[in-house]
C-alpha cells in the first residue's frame, strides 16, 4: 500500500516513513475521535488507520458515543474555542465529562500510543492506563472564548503532548506542543484522478447544467463556512458573469446544527435554478472527486477554519481556489500564488471573476497549488509528523546519539 505513494508523494518522506515504521514496528497506536462519518478528522482516520497498519503498526481507531445533549454540549464547546460566544455551566461540562467516563468503560484504552482528536473526548485522559497521549486539536484556537480554553486545557496539560494545525493556535499549557497541518490522500477515492466519463455520471445524477462556469463550495452546513456569504458572492458576480453555483455538504453526526443552516440556506438560495444545494450521504467520496473536478473555480470562504481539507482537495485537482483568510487556509493558499485570499463577499465576487475572465491565470495557479500539495499536504507527510512525535516523546531526555 505504501508503494503506491511512490512517484506521488515526496521521496524523503517515503524513506522516513519506512524508517519510523521499523523503529515502532508492532507497536500499538490508538486514535480516538467522536464521529466516524462527516468532516475532516474522519476523513484523515479513514485512509490514515491502513497505512499505519501498513507500516507495521498496530493502528486502531475508536469513536466516543454521546447523546444529543452531549453533542449539544460539544458543538457549543467548539463554537466557543473558535471565538463565538456560548455559555458552558459547570453542570454541561459536567456532563461532557460523565460521557468520557462512560466511553472509557466501554473502549480498550490500553495502547503505546494514544492520538485524541479535538475537545469531544478530551477526558478521556483522566482515565489513561498506559502509553503515551497526545491532543490533537483541529480547530482554530487562534482567539477562544477565554473561559472554555481555559477550563478545557485543565484536560489539555495532562496529556504528553499536544499537536496544533497552526502555529497562531497553540496555548502555553506546560507541555511540549508541536504544529502538524492535517492532509489528503491522494489515492483515495475522493482525490484519484478520474475519467471524463466518471466525472459527467455524478454531474447528470445531480442534474448539473455543464454549458456554463461551476462555483463550488463543498463543507458542512456550518455558519463558520459561511454558505450564505458565498451566496452573497455568487450573486454579485451573476450580475456579469453567467455561472452556476454548487453548495455541496452533508450531515456530521457530531454536528447537531447542520439541519437548522441547511434551512437557512436553502431559504436565501430561494428559487434560483442555478444554485444546487447537494446534500450528500456520507462517503461520497467520487461523487465530491468528480464536483471538484468539474468545478471552474472552488471556494472555501470559511470565517473561521482549522485547516480546510477542502482547499488542498481543490489545489490537489489543479483548479484555482479562492479561501477565507483564517485559520489554516492561508497555510495552503499562498496569495496570488496557488490561489486568492479574501476577507469579504465583495472579495471573494471580485476574485471569481478574475479567474473566470482569465482562464490562464486560473490553470497556472492551479498547476502551482497542485505541487504546493504535493510538496506539504499529503497523507505521508502527515503520517511522518505523527510518527515522528510519538517516538520523540517516547524517547524524551534521551541524547539524539542514542536514538
Ligand atoms: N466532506 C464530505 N462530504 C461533504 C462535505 C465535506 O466528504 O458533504 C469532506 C470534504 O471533502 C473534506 C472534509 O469533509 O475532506 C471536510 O474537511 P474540512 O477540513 O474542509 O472541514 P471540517 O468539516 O473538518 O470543518
Amino acid at each position: 500500500m505504501i508503494s503506491q505513494y511512490s512517484g506521488i508523494s515526496p521521496k524523503g518522506d517515503l524513506i522516513l516513513l519506512h524508517k519510523l515504521g521499523e523503529k515502532l514496528n508492532n507497536r500499538s497506536f490508538l486514535h480516538i475521535n467522536s464521529t466516524r462519518a462527516g468532516g475532516g478528522v474522519a476523513e484523515i482516520l479513514h485512509r490514515m488507520i491502513p497505512i499505519l497498519k501498513d507500516l507495521g503498526i498496530d493502528a486502531r481507531w475508536e469513536v466516543i458515543e454521546g447523546d444529543e445533549r452531549f453533542f449539544d454540549i460539544t458543538k457549543k464547546i467548539h463554537n466557543s474555542l473558535q471565538g463565538n460566544f456560548e455559555r458552558i455551566t459547570e453542570d454541561m461540562w459536567q456532563h461532557h465529562y460523565e460521557v468520557n467516563r462512560r466511553n472509557a468503560e466501554r473502549l480498550d484504552l490500553d495502547a503505546d500510543a494514544v492520538l485524541i482528536h479535538d475537545p469531544q473526548p478530551a477526558p478521556l485522559i483522566e482515565f489513561r492506563k498506559s502509553g503515551r497521549w497526545m491532543w490533537r486539536c483541529h480547530i482554530d484556537m487562534s482567539n477562544p472564548v477565554k473561559e472554555v480554553s481555559d477550563y478545557l486545557i485543565r484536560y489539555c496539560s495532562r496529556y504528553d503532548a499536544a499537536i496544533f494545525s497552526v502555529a497562531k493556535f497553540t496555548r502555553a499549557m506546560g507541555i511540549d506542543e508541536f504544529i502538524i497541518p492535517p492532509s489528503i490522500d491522494p489515492i483515495s477515492e475522493k482525490n484519484r484522478e478520474l475519467t471524463d466519463e466518471e466525472i459527467k455520471e455524478t454531474l447528470n445524477k445531480f442534474q448539473i447544467p455543464t454549458d456554463r462556469p461551476i462555483i463550488l463550495q463543498v463543507s458542512r452546513f456550518d455558519r463558520f463556512k459561511d454558505p450564505i456569504g458565498v451566496i452573497k458572492a455568487y450573486r454579485l458576480v451573476k450580475k456579469y458573469n453567467d455561472c452556476i453555483l454548487i453548495l455541496a455538504g452533508s450531515p456530521a453526526t457530531d454536528d447537531p446544527e447542520g439541519e437548522i443552516v441547511l434551512k437557512e440556506v436553502q431559504d436565501y438560495a430561494s428559487d434560483d435554478p442555478d444554485i444546487h444545494i447537494l446534500l450528500l450521504p456520507p462517503f461520497s467520496d467520487k461523487d465530491i472527486n468528480a464536483l471538484q473536478r468539474a468545478a471552474t473555480v472552488v471556494l472555501q470562504k470559511s470565517l473561521k477554519e482549522g485547516f480546510g481539507l477542502t482547499v488542498s482537495e481543490g489545489m490537489w485537482k489543479g483548479k484555482p481556489v479562492i479561501g477565507g483568510a483564517t485559520g489554516g487556509i492561508p497555510l495552503q493558499i499562498i496569495h496570488g500564488v496557488t490561489g486568492f485570499l479574501v476577507h469579504s463577499v465583495e472579495g471573494a465576487a471580485f476574485r471569481i471573476r478574475q479567474f473566470l475572465n482569465n482562464p490562464e491565470m486560473a490553470s497556472r495557479m492551479g498547476e502551482k497549488g497542485r505541487e504546493y500539495v504535493r510538496n506539504n499536504f499529503l497523507i505521508t507527510r502527515q503520517i511522518r509528523d505523527y510518527l515522528s512525535v510519538w517516538y520523540v516523546i517516547e524517547n524524551k531526555g534521551r541524547s539524539v546519539l542514542e536514538l
